[in-house]
């Protein structure tokens, strides 16, 4: 019996990994989960050949409720996420690191008073800053550390946004190449993917 079953045969919570096998629609994965210091829980979802690479090919994806599991078509997050689930199952190497930063960090709640501005005109940007809030709030140390945590010290990073190269590198992650991320754009957001282009600095080849 392993030590850390009890006679009741009760495990010890805290001994196990948070860390297991998980099979999704896009083929197999493994999750692990950290939560930090404001108790929320961040997710890694990994190919088992991962740990073993290099120069793995990664995705750093913020918490989007709407458009992950509504299918929203506001923004492209949910066909973005598909989309790096699907190349990273192709390359065998690579993970997603899945933040809870929804609406760029500012929450649900703030997010969709946000969308309430942007239905009456504003546009992204604008809606977060007549809130009071800022433009982008999320933050890339915990995503450095749980690739660090892997062993991860370089990466090719799936992203249009030069923020989040920013935030990896300077968290002591080398990022070796951009690989440009572009999916899901409609009708519905393509003024929002545009703001993001002209007034946010993403690198988005539209017009
Ligand atoms: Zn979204």
């Amino acid at each position: 019996m392993p030590n850390n079953t009890s006679k009741t045969g009760v495990r010890e919570s805290s001994d196990i990994e948070s860390d297991a096998h998980l099979p999704t629609e896009s083929g197999n994965f493994r999750i692990a989960v950290t939560s930090d210091e404001n108790g929320m829980e961040h997710s890694l979802l990994y190919t088992e050949g991962f740990t073993k690479s290099d120069n793995p090919l990664i995705r750093i994806h913020s918490e989007c409720l709407t458009g992950d599991a509504f299918g929203s078509l506001k923004c492209d997050c949910g066909a973005q996420l598909k989309k790096s689930m699907q190349l990273i199952q192709q390359e065998g190497a690579g993970a997603i690191v899945y933040l809870r930063q929804e609406g760029r960090g500012i929450g649900l709640e703030s997010k969709i008073k946000a969308y309430a501005l942007q239905d009456e005109g504003y546009d992204t940007l604008d809606a977060n800053l007549a809130l009071g809030l800022p433009a982008d709030a999320r933050d890339y140390k915990i995503a450095a550390d749980m690739l660090k945590s892997k062993g991860i010290k370089r990466v090719r990073l799936m992203t249009n946004n030069p923020l989040k190269i920013n935030g990896l590198r300077k968290n002591g992650i080398i990022v070796t190449d951009r690989i440009s991320h572009i999916s899901g754009m409609c009708k519905s957001n393509i003024e929002y993917l545009k703001t993001k282009k002209t007034r946010m600095g993403h690198l988005l080849e539209i017009d």
